[in-house]
């Protein structure tokens, strides 16, 4: 555009561009009265005011000067100390409300206003322009946060846990003082993450933490149990849980809470001695029964009365079944998590599985068992737990199945690993329980399940001794169609 195409600049034009420019009134500095002089379309529509009703009237007189809840930020004190210093300024929030025509009632509205001196030629100032932006949104959403935030702090205090965040590549570890107390610190001590990572039980930050970091990074949920010592030496448990925060699809943070445990874990703890001596209570009458009952059937079998015989090889089968039930109570009572005394050997696990399944027939000499796989394997494992864990799959397969159905065990040999899984034609596992059931006390949800006597710790023992080895347990399974339930153990390298 050249020189000649623009309009003259005349004080039309000017009044003109005001009038559009946007949330722009213009007063006289004739305090008190501050006599509006002109004022910008939008600035009307805003305060829904009219121009001629308005221009020419005293600022004040149109809107007063009340609502405002600070002092300093009223408008005739800034008015008039532009007018006093010569200087611009700013009220970054201040609260007017506005009334809405359609609602028929007034609206909180915040604004943010600048407020410049203008000059006459003798230097003093002659108008001020105030132009203000309506905030109400921005000023809204911040409320709402700093209320969220607020209802957060109220719910984490009630539930006495402590929040967290931890910076992956800085290490920079903000926490809530309630993690101090948690530690045993006063809630201001501060100490350092080093500082409380060196609390936890070394054994426990071993195999407990680090792997629960690794478990983090692959399927962004942070959960861990393990104790710290207090400084002042008490021994207490800490629950801490938290989910990975990414950034550009690298993980950045974790972020967490941290629950004090220590008076569910002294429960658990007096809960599984208790178990543990009632087991131990329980299995030396049976042990002398199962005695008594091997002598008397010695002592009867020239009598060939085959009721007899059946009565005593049915008294010893529930005494075996007993047996089993109290050692598994016994070898859940001793467990702590992530923790399991393993015997490791090198064994062929074909050989063990050709084992237990003999032994599991023996049990039930009616039922299908096929197995395929022969050659040897070798593992490096406790062979006597790896043997229950196969148990405890053949026991439940036959628990969950049709007694006319074949159940099949497969040991296939992968890169690196072995798989022994064992299938059954049964009731089937619901999706939502795949992974419930490994946990312990969890039985099924299903009426069929109901019928079948268990404890819901087969599962749980057999995880954790597949954990305890590195290796991996699931279930694949189609509701009323069969399961199988699988294993992987790292084969000797
Ligand atoms: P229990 O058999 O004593 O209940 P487990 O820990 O061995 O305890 O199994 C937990 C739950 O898993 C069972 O209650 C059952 O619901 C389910 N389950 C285990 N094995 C099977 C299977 N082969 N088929 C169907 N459901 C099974």
């Amino acid at each position: 555009m050249t020189e000649g195409h623009l309009p003259i600049l005349t004080d039309d034009l000017f009044r003109t561009i005001f009038e559009k420019s946007p949330g722009s009134i213009l007063v006289t500095a004739d305090k008190p009265r501050f006599t509006i002089q002109a004022v910008s379309d939008s600035y009307l529509e805003i305060t829904s005011s009219k121009r001629d009703e308005i221009v020419g009237r005293g600022f004040f007189e149109v809107f007063p000067d009340d609502l405002d809840f600070n002092e300093e930020t009223k408008a005739r004190i800034v008015f008039t100390k532009v007018i006093e210093t010569g200087q611009k300024i700013t009220v970054p929030t201040y609260r007017y409300d506005i009334f809405n025509n359609q609602l028929k009632q007034y609206e909180a509205h915040y604004w943010s206003c600048l407020n410049t001196p203008i000059f006459d030629n003798a230097g003093t100032v002659a108008y001020i322009l105030n132009t203000v932006i309506d905030i109400s949104e921005e000023v809204r959403a911040k409320n709402a946060a700093i209320e969220n935030e607020h209802r957060l702090r109220i719910a984490a205090e009630a539930a006495a846990f402590g929040t967290w965040e931890l910076e992956l590549k800085t290490q920079r570890f903000v926490y809530a003082p309630r993690i101090a107390e948690i530690f045993g610190h006063a809630a201001d001590a501060q100490p350092s993450l080093t500082d409380l990572r060196a609390q936890i039980h070394a054994d426990d930050m071993q195999n407990v933490v680090l792997k629960a970091l690794d478990v983090a990074l692959s399927t962004g949920k942070y959960l861990y149990e393990v104790r710290i010592s207090w400084p002042d030496g008490s021994l207490h448990w800490i629950r801490t849980q938290g989910i990975l925060m990414y950034e550009d699809k690298e993980p950045r943070s974790i972020l967490g809470t941290i629950l004090d445990i220590t008076e569910s874990k002294r429960d658990e703890i007096r809960k599984n001695d208790f178990i543990a001596m009632a087991s131990h209570e329980l299995k030396t009458p049976l042990t002398s029964l199962k005695g008594y009952l091997h002598i008397i059937s010695k002592k009867t079998e020239y009598l060939k009365d085959s009721f007899l015989n059946n009565a005593l090889s049915r008294a010893d089968y529930q005494v075996s079944r007993m047996a089993r039930l109290i050692h598994g109570f016994l070898d859940l009572s001793g467990i702590e998590p992530g923790k399991l005394k393993l015997q490791l050997e090198e064994f062929d696990i074909n050989r063990l599985t050709e084992e237990t399944i003999s032994e599991t027939l023996l049990i039930h000499p009616g039922r299908a068992v096929r197995l395929n796989g022969s050659a040897s394997v070798l593992v490096k494992a406790d062979r006597d737990k790896i043997g229950r864990v196969i148990s405890n799959f053949l026991s439940n397969a036959i628990k969950y199945s049709p007694a006319n159905t074949e159940i099949l065990v497969i040991a296939a040999q992968d890169e690196g690993y072995v798989r022994i899984s064992v299938a059954d034609q049964g009731i089937g596992v619901k999706a939502k329980e795949k992974e419930k059931i490994f946990q312990r006390f969890y039985r099924g949800d299903n009426e069929k399940t109901g019928q079948v006597s268990g404890f819901g710790i087969g599962l749980y023992l057999s995880s954790e001794i597949i954990q305890s080895h590195n290796g991996s347990i699931g279930v694949e399974s189609v509701e009323n169609k069969g399961s199988t339930f699988y294993f992987t153990l790292p084969l000797v390298s």
